[in-house]
């Protein structure tokens, strides 16, 4: 089974850990640059992005993160890890910067007080039938996205909440406390599909 990492400076970081391994994956904290050469893709988990922003910079993560995106190493963003994931973010904290690779504009924070927290079912085609029940917390939105990033959902009023380019996938929301898991397999496909064809399945 790949082995797969779980950004582990603030956040949901115990949730993942039990969706992937509940999945057959071999997963781990990651806290450390040498604990990031050792996975084959990395969860960024919901959290507070500047905090892990920061933390990530202290911990000497920030840079290898960065370096291990642009040589392709699948990754995962939930809510704060979209944030991450993003080039570009609105209302950003002074000094906040994101890791990028998904060509998108991300908006934090972006659903007034009145909603801030909501649940709602969720069509995405890319997994199937069955609607994905999502679960939204002080969550961002995608506002904005380049030709190489592919939309995977979006709310009514056409703010997308789900997009992947390549072997990055983000989503707005939190698969990861509602038993949904179908985003961490969509994940696990892009490690085992940069392993090789000869790589045993999961
Ligand atoms: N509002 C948070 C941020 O900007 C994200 C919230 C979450 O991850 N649940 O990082």
């Amino acid at each position: 089974s790949p082995r797969v990492g779980v950004l582990a400076l603030q956040g949901d970081v115990r949730e993942h850990l039990s969706v992937l391994t509940a999945l057959g994956a071999d997963a781990h904290p990651v806290r450390r640059p040498e604990e990031l050469a050792a996975v084959e893709g990395l969860v960024l988990p919901g959290g507070e992005s500047s905090v892990i922003d920061k933390l990530a910079r202290a911990f000497g993560l920030f840079d290898p993160i960065r370096a291990a995106i642009a040589a392709g190493l699948p990754m995962y963003g939930t809510c704060a890890g979209l944030i991450l994931l993003a080039d570009r973010i609105d209302g950003a904290i002074a000094g906040q910067r994101t890791f990028g690779g998904i060509d998108a504009r991300v908006a934090r924070n972006v659903f007034g007080s009145q909603t801030a927290s909501f649940e709602t079912d969720l069509d995405v085609p890319a997994l199937g039938e069955s609607p994905v029940h999502a679960v939204f917390i002080r969550a961002p939105a995608v506002v904005e996205w380049g030709p190489h990033a592919v939309p995977l959902a979006s709310l009514p009023d056409g703010r997308v909440v789900a997009i992947e380019q390549g072997a990055l996938l983000g989503t707005a929301f939190h698969p990861e406390s509602t038993g949904e898991t179908r985003f961490h397999r969509r994940f696990l496909d892009h490690v085992n599909a940069r392993r090789g064809a000869d790589a045993p399945a999961l």
